[in-house]
């Protein structure tokens, strides 16, 4: 009597975690079939022509991390890991001119997220020198593997009048203290503050993506030869996100990024609408696609 009870609550309770997993982890990746996320790219085009376009874009991995394929998308595997890299990326023009666009954690940042990755701190390095003669820093967002290099900059002073952060960005308080952000001596910046579309420098236009924090935007880039880039942050983990289109686990984006899921999903579809052969959207966690674009030359292996 008392086995088949326990066998009974036994069950019961395997439904129960099975059907919240379920729930939580497989099914709710959906993406709305229309999208209420405006990106109007003809108009972010005209406002990237004009002046000396950028030539070429590198990207330096500053860390890399492993985690359960679940964790980036509904409905993957948990039992499959994926390599993930933490980048930074650097837009060249002529005469050593640059700008960069996220700018990686320092060791302290990615060790308390993920502690079993790799941290190279060369690399780290070398994107700190590449900050030092940038005319502007920008971040796709204010989490801790894309803004730590500058909220752990060993020269902020030096290169602080050339950060550019949003109105949005700079509000979220709790997320710049989390990164130890100097507010208060060192890290008095300027706050950017635009609606929709944002004209940053010849060829490259910031474009407002409120959803998986409220100061996250993409970046635009194109380039003299005629190439374009869409840096998409962390809207997606992995271009699959895009591809099919499916966002992250229901449990991943509530609890434990604590996004505007929504407003994720419909970025997704706007996204997924918008792919074309000419425009090469770059997500910044994407390990396998940094190797293919890599390979065909539209981002460099390291900054110069
Ligand atoms: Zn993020
Ligand atoms: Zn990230």
């Amino acid at each position: 009597m008392w086995a088949a009870r326990r066998s009974l609550i036994i069950l019961v309770v395997g439904i129960l975690v099975g059907g919240i997993a379920k729930y939580g982890l497989l099914d709710e990746g959906e993406v709305p079939a229309l999208s209420t996320y405006a990106l109007d790219l003809a108009r972010v085009r005209s406002m990237a022509l004009g002046g000396e376009l950028p030539l070429r874009v590198n990207a330096e991995v500053v860390a890399k991390s492993r985690v359960p394929a679940i964790a980036l998308m509904a409905g993957n595997s948990p039992w499959v890991y994926q390599e993930m890299v933490r980048t930074a990326y650097q837009v060249v023009y002529s005469e050593g001119r640059s700008v960069i666009i996220d700018t990686g954690p320092d060791r302290q940042l990615h060790e308390e997220l993920s502690p079993e990755g790799p941290f190279y701190p060369e690399r780290f390095a070398a994107v700190q020198r590449a900050m030092l003669f940038a005319e502007a820093i920008v971040v796709t967002h204010d989490h801790p593997d894309h803004i730590g290099g500058i909220a752990r900059s060993p020269n902020l002073e030096h290169i602080r009048d050339r950060i550019v952060l949003t109105r949005e960005q700079l509000d979220n308080r709790e997320q710049l203290d989390k990164v130890g952000y100097p507010f208060d001596t060192l890290g008095a910046v300027e706050a950017l503050d635009y609606r929709q579309y944002h004209r940053l420098a010849p060829g490259i236009v910031l474009i407002k993506a409120p959803g998986h924090t409220p100061g996250s935007q993409m970046v635009f880039v194109k380039l003299a030869g005629g190439r374009e880039l869409l840096f998409v942050g962390d809207v997606a983990w992995h271009m699959d996100n895009i591809e099919i289109p499916r966002g992250r686990a229901l449990a991943i984006s509530k609890f434990v990024v604590g996004e505007d899921r929504s407003a994720v999903l419909h970025q997704l579809r706007a996204l997924h609408s918008l792919r074309s052969p000419s425009l090469h959207m770059v997500v910044s966690h994407d390990s396998a696609q940094l190797g293919r674009l890599r390979a065909s030359g539209v981002l460099g292996r390291a900054f110069e």
